[in-house]
């Protein structure tokens, strides 16, 4: 089996996370960790660095440190790819023409506010989960 870090992004609503986590489930994942937690900047940064040249990096940073995020560690055959077949293209424009049943094509407000995040791949995916999760599963 495989891992990857799924995140709920800040302004959902409680019934909405509750929504997406039944249909992790219902899709066979197993969530082996969860938590709430408010992205520092400093940690925002970190976890986005990739992307620290991009126009839209300050923006991304101020929406994800804007409330809680629900962090989730799945796990499933193929995780990573499987999630973000799920979620579906960042833009949800794209997603509603290409992936009409995706998570992105259904909830995002647009290409940034774009509801969920998933890792790339399976390096991005342990170096993320140890980022967050870190402190918490070294107890
Ligand atoms: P994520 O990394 O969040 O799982 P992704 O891999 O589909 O999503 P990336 O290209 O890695 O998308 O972009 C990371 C995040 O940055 C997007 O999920 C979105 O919130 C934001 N983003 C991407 N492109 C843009 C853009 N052109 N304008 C504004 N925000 C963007
Ligand atoms: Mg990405």
């Amino acid at each position: 089996k495989e891992c990857t870090l799924a995140v709920i992004k800040p302004d959902t609503s409680e019934e909405l996370r509750e929504e997406i986590t039944r249909e992790i489930r219902a899709a066979g994942f197993t969530i082996s960790q969860q938590k709430e937690m408010v992205f520092s900047r400093d940690m925002a940064e970190e976890f986005y660095k990739q992307h620290r040249d991009k126009p839209f990096f300050n923006q991304l940073l101020d929406y994800m440190c804007r409330g809680p995020c629900t962090m989730l560690i799945l796990s499933k055959v193929n995780a990573v790819e499987e999630w973000r077949r799920r979620m579906g293209p960042a833009d949800p424009s794209k997603a509603k023409e290409t992936a009409p049943s995706s998570l992105r094509a259904r909830f995002a407000k647009d290409i940034l506010e774009n509801t969920v995040h998933g890792s790339s791949n399976s390096q991005h995916a342990e170096e993320k989960i140890q980022l967050v999760f870190g402190e918490i599963s070294s107890e």
